[in-house]
């Protein structure tokens, strides 16, 4: 019961602080909106499909991991995301995510999940993290994966009793699985446990698409209609996901390098863990000129690109720079030819935010309202 309130409590300050940092990145373009950080390229695992891990290398010192955060909140970056290899071998994986929370960004992390146990996950509270993520790839552990079900089922039972963060389940799909309906049923399991779910399409080693098959697709279809996704991820789904179910490409601009950063173990600046050696710029030297560079650079992966994260802070500028036509292509129309079907709650936030589509200037209520929540989020 305490544990219950104390959760509910964070999870809707975290709201607040998202709902902020969201605000502030659609004020501005200038700084990074999300940036990964690599203090451990080692894993306890070998999933057969990954690039991102070695069985040999040590941990990122504490103290250089934490200048880069601090180089990271001297950018302006709201959200650090913990990632790898494995970041729970790291020896001081909670005095990082400390160092990340002194510095005011929203504290993430992206494990396999297989070191969590009850004493680990509420060290991770008392630490300050704030959204875990964890991919489960099957259910059964197999040749190719052991994030399997059967073996992190225990852990999410952890999670879910002792967790005080958001925790998110990520099931994959295509490469020609054997058994694509496995995230069928991750996805179920991880609704049940009351945890928030997504589910990705598996790309080659260059972050590009390979579409997905009928039977795979099915299964896409299958999880769309059970779950119920939150205002970005069903704005996601109908701008990035359903054209790559369908193997087609998205047209829109990549921002990596700009308002997301990868950094690499070596403290490289990437513009994703599928691109490294582009632009590869220390992050010692990685300045406002550099952002602003690749904001607009044009990345040719970018059409058949499956790095979600990525496609997620887009979209906030595409908010920012075309809100109207940002709305339409979120909520597009069922049939063509008919007119977009905006949820009601965004239609009184465009319609209290947004210029009126007609040039005529906004009623003084209007303002005074908008003022308001402007106040509220911090951005005025
Ligand atoms: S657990 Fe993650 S980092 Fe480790 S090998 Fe598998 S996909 Fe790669
Ligand atoms: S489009 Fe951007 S995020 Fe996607 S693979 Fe290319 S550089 Fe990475």
């Amino acid at each position: 019961m305490k544990l219950t309130l104390v959760r509910k409590t964070r999870s809707y300050l975290r709201r607040y602080r998202q709902a902020q940092m969201v605000a502030r990145a659609i004020k501005s373009r200038r700084h990074p909106i999300l940036a990964h950080i690599i203090p451990m390229r080692r894993c306890n695992l070998s999933c057969t499909y990954c690039n991102e891990y070695d069985k040999v290398s040590d941990p990122v010192p504490i103290t250089e991991m934490l200048h880069r955060v601090d180089l990271l909140a001297g950018l302006g970056t709201a959200i650090i995301t913990i990632s790898g290899g494995e970041p729970l071998l790291h020896p001081e994986l909670d005095e990082l995510i400390r160092g990340i929370r002194r510095r005011g960004a929203i504290a993430t992390m992206i494990t396999n999940g297989y070191l969590l146990t009850p004493e680990r996950i509420q060290r991770l509270n008392r630490a300050g993290l704030e959204h875990l993520q964890i991919s489960i790839d099957n259910v059964l552990p197999d040749e190719v994966s052991k994030k399997s079900l059967k073996v992190l089922d225990q852990k999410l039972k952890w999670l879910a009793e002792f967790a005080e963060f958001d925790i998110n389940i990520n099931s994959v799909l295509g490469g020609g699985m054997q058994k694509p309906e496995d995230a069928a049923v991750i996805t179920r399991r991880a609704l049940e446990l009351g945890f928030e779910t997504t589910v990705g399409v598996i790309h080659d080693p260059g972050g590009q698409l390979q579409p997905l098959k009928d039977r795979e697709r099915a299964v896409y279809d299958q999880i769309l209609s059970e779950r119920k996704p939150g205002f970005w991820a069903f704005a996601y789904d109908n701008l990035f996901h359903k054209n790559l179910v369908l193997g087609k490409p998205n047209d829109w601009q990549c921002r990596a390098g700009s308002r997301y950063l990868y950094v690499c173990e070596q403290g490289l600046v990437h513009y994703c863990s599928q691109q490294r050696g582009y632009p590869a710029i220390p992050l010692e030297k990685y300045t406002e000129v550099d952002l602003e560079r690749e904001y607009s650079t044009k990345k040719p992966c970018a059409p058949f690109c499956t790095v979600s994260c990525v496609h997620r802070v887009a979209m906030i500028d595409l908010v920012r720079e075309k809100p109207r036509e940002a709305l339409v292509r979120f909520f597009p129309p069922a049939n063509p030819g008919a007119h977009s079907s905006l949820p009601l709650g965004v239609k009184i936030l465009s319609s209290v935010f947004l210029p009126p589509a007609n040039g005529r200037p906004q009623g003084v209520t209007r303002k005074l309202i908008a003022g308001g929540a402007m106040k509220l989020f911090g951005i005025k």
